[in-house]
């Protein structure tokens, strides 16, 4: 692959969900390039497909037609189980209600990965303890996610996606069961690992204050992308300036 191309391939892709009469075309033809580094939010009303299209991109699922090439492999062209190896290897997932196993500490939940991959015991808890550190929970290692916050615990989700060192974090709502100021310390920590480990991250958002962390919006509307666009920022204070000036 040259370094022009991008990790993250779309091409007229459409997904079709049932058969016959009860058939319904959720992705109508989407083409998106995402590249390595790049933050992606996506945006859009309920039922526009954003859900399927992650799945999509995370090779959860299949698309109906069209092209899906990641680092420059046709992702149709290989089998199930070569679909899962990529997945492993190459993607982390976070979720709105975290999924974190309950009755198992933080440590054993990040550790879940790598005992997947089969990595060594020694290995495993070093990896845990430092994905563990690196999202702010040193001294955490043993607790329970009863026993800790939502924002914690979404902290604990995060270490697990990361523990295995992915190119991409596919985020989907990754604030959405969180009041303001988790949120806005979650999003810290996501672009922080954006910007600092050049991780490419995809998230679905609602909210366009959370969007703001992300360098590129795309909307989708029935379907498709309708447009894409850079993050409006209100507190930005240059502009703020800016429009002082003008209306002086
Ligand atoms: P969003 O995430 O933007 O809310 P989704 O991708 O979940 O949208 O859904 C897009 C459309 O596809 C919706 O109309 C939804 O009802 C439909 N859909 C999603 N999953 C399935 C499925 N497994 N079977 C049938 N229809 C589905």
């Amino acid at each position: 692959m040259s370094d022009a191309a991008p990790l993250i391939r779309l091409r007229g892709i459409t997904k079709t969900y049932g058969q016959g009469a009860a058939a319904f075309q959720a992705l109508r033809g989407v083409d998106l390039d995402v590249y390595a580094g790049d933050f992606v939010a996506i945006m859009g009303p309920s039922g526009s497909g954003k859900s399927t299209v992650m799945n999509l991109l995370g090779l959860l699922d299949t698309p109906t037609g069209g092209e899906y090439r990641f680092l420059d492999v046709a992702v149709q062209t290989l089998s199930r189980d070569q679909r899962a190896r990529l997945r492993r290897r190459y993607f982390g997932f976070v979720f709105q209600g975290f999924h974190l196993l309950a009755r198992t500490t933080a440590q054993e939940n990040v550790e879940l990965p790598l005992i997947y991959r089969g990595q060594r015991a020694r290995e495993r808890h070093r990896a845990a303890r430092q994905a563990l550190a690196e999202v702010g929970l040193a001294g955490w290692e043993h607790h329970t996610p009863a026993e800790l916050s939502g924002g914690q615990q979404q902290r604990v989700a995060i270490a697990r996606a990361i523990v295995t060192q992915p190119r991409v974090l596919l985020a989907d709502e990754p604030t959405g069961n969180l009041d303001s100021r988790r949120s806005h310390e979650i999003m810290a920590l996501i672009r922080q690992l954006n910007e600092a480990r050049g991780i490419t991250v995809l998230m679905v958002t609602h909210e366009a204050d959370i969007a703001a962390y992300a360098r590129r919006v795309v909307h989708f509307r029935d379907g498709a992308i309708e447009r894409e666009d850079v993050p409006v920022i209100a507190a930005d204070p240059s502009a703020d300036a800016a429009s002082a000036v003008k209306g002086s």
